[in-house]
């Protein structure tokens, strides 16, 4: 999976046109644009398209994929976070319309989900642990004892974008993680933070955590609940991104 090396003197392209459009979100954004339990979101502006996740419906993917006019043929790679159906769901609905592409899950899928993924025609990738996807994009590796989950950073000339499915094994254990396997600074987190049930005081917490990391930008979606995002929002203020369905997260657009 590891890019050619560029040509000694080349310049690599640095991912200053990265964008982010979440494209399957419980979380409304754009009117018109539907919405269902699970998250999806698709990261262009790179050395290749990549879906992370799939949300729980195929055809409401490959609907809301119509409405923004992208083609699915255009995904190269798709990467699964964790085997919640919220996630994996729309993945067979969208290697019916692509199966030329690869997908990264973690090792510890069943065998029948990775047997199903091979019989579309899908190049199949399984994560242990950290490693490059393609160029600027690497996973966590699989974190987690019970659920395993992977998340990806993103490098960019601002910083490390992370992206989160449903932050299972904790939204700063991610982030501890990044810092340790990286040494660019964290510019924006986005996705799932799994923070339903959790108390304000224990969100407070994690808040502090973000700070002391030096996260920039925060975008919390899908499973974060509406009290965590208030309370990022009156943490971070404009730089909390209003996120949901069809919304789109460009690097060139956050300009504080
Ligand atoms: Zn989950
Ligand atoms: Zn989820």
């Amino acid at each position: 999976m590891r890019p050619a090396e560029p040509l000694p003197g080349s310049v690599q392209p640095a991912a200053s046109d990265l964008a982010i459009r979440i494209v399957h979100d419980n979380c409304p954004g754009v009117a018109g644009m539907k919405t269902a339990w699970g998250f999806s979101a698709l990261v262009t502006g790179l050395e290749k398209v990549i879906l992370f996740d799939t949300g729980s419906d195929g055809a409401l993917l490959l609907e809301n994929l119509a409405r923004l006019e992208i083609d699915p043929g255009r995904i190269d790679i798709v990467v699964l976070s964790h085997l919640h159906g919220d996630h994996t769901g729309g993945l067979a609905g969208l290697l019916q319309a692509n199966p030329r592409v690869q997908v990264c899950l973690p090792a510890s899928f069943p065998a029948r989900f990775k047997e199903v993924v091979q019989g579309y025609g899908a190049t199949l990738h399984e994560i242990a642990g950290p490693q490059e996807i393609c160029r600027d994009v690497h996973t966590t590796g699989v974190l987690g004892r019970r659920l395993k989950e992977q998340a990806l950073a993103i490098r960019t000339p601002r910083g490390l974008v992370v992206l989160t499915g449903c932050a299972h094994p904790g939204i700063t254990r991610i982030l501890q993680t990044v810092r340790r396997l990286h040494p660019e600074d964290l510019f924006l987190v986005l996705g799932g933070f799994h923070l339903e049930w959790v108390t304000t005081w224990k969100i407070a917490a994690i808040l502090r955590v973000f700070r002391s990391h030096g996260v920039r930008y925060v975008a919390p979606t899908h499973c974060s609940s509406d009290k965590a995002r208030r309370l990022f929002q009156q943490d971070y203020g404009p730089a909390c991104l209003d996120i949901g369905v069809g919304k789109t997260i460009a690097l060139a657009d956050l300009t504080t």
